[in-house]
């Protein structure tokens, strides 16, 4: 069996071999190891390698992952990647470094009200179905510059950029890729504030190269590090 550090090893040459194609900086590629349904000794044993950006898909197990003695105490950062509903927010706010998944204002709405009650300002994406697989979930692309438009006015909240999970196979998930990076830079375009507006959070295990040449700033990755679910 293969050990997670040894895996994470692999892959970060591939990161790195795709940034060479993509005639980009390592540095602009965050990272991200998907834990979800993983133990809290398979998230150790990848920090132990160097690992430190995390992400987690489930309210309920991304908390209990917080409490996880092997990890207690770890300078981490976890990445919340799962759909969120409105009403799990207040569980979760202030304990992420960035929220990816996001489709709705209303919810954008809720992550502020509650930011604002913690007194703290929270990083998050808009979660686009870029598939436009009606079983996915995130914002039609042609309503996703309306919907950012409502969530630059929140206060205790900063739209980061876009996310989104593309479709299987590699051909269409690059096209999807390179349409996530134009609806940004059309984004950019609106913004009040277009230095805020960086990350494009897309590529997991079977696309993380087409993303990283279409320019993704953060991968999302748990099979090739952590082994099938
Ligand atoms: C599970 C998950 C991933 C990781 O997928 P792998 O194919 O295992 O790399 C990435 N993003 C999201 C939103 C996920 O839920």
């Amino acid at each position: 069996m293969e050990s997670v550090s040894s895996n994470l090893a692999a892959v970060r040459e591939q990161i790195a071999e795709a940034c060479r194609k993509a005639g980009r900086s390592e540095d602009e590629v965050t990272l991200i190891a998907v834990s979800k349904t993983k133990s809290a000794a398979a998230v150790r044993e990848a920090w132990d390698a160097g690992q430190r950006e995390f992400g987690e898909s489930y309210v309920q197990e991304f908390l209990e992952k917080l409490e996880a003695p092997e990890l207690s105490g770890l300078p981490l950062d976890w990445h919340f990647i799962g759909h969120l509903q409105s009403n799990k927010v207040r569980q979760i706010v202030g304990k992420a470094a960035m929220i990816h998944g996001i489709d709705k204002v209303s919810t954008a709405e809720e992550l502020s009200k509650r930011a604002e009650q913690h007194g703290i300002d929270v990083d998050f994406l808009l979660e686009v179905n870029t598939s436009r697989e009606g079983s996915k979930y995130g914002l039609d692309p042609g309503s996703v510059l309306q919907a950012a438009e409502e969530c630059f006015a929140l206060p205790n909240v900063r739209l980061r950029g876009l996310m989104t999970i593309a479709s299987p196979d590699p051909v269409e998930a690059r096209r999807e890729f390179a349409e996530l990076r134009q609806t940004l830079e059309k984004l950019r375009q609106n913004a009040p504030d277009p230095t805020l507006l960086t990350e494009l959070s897309m590529g997991m295990s079977g696309d993380f190269e087409e993303a990283i040449l279409e320019g993704a700033t953060m991968i999302r990755i748990g099979t090739a590090i952590f082994g099938w679910r």
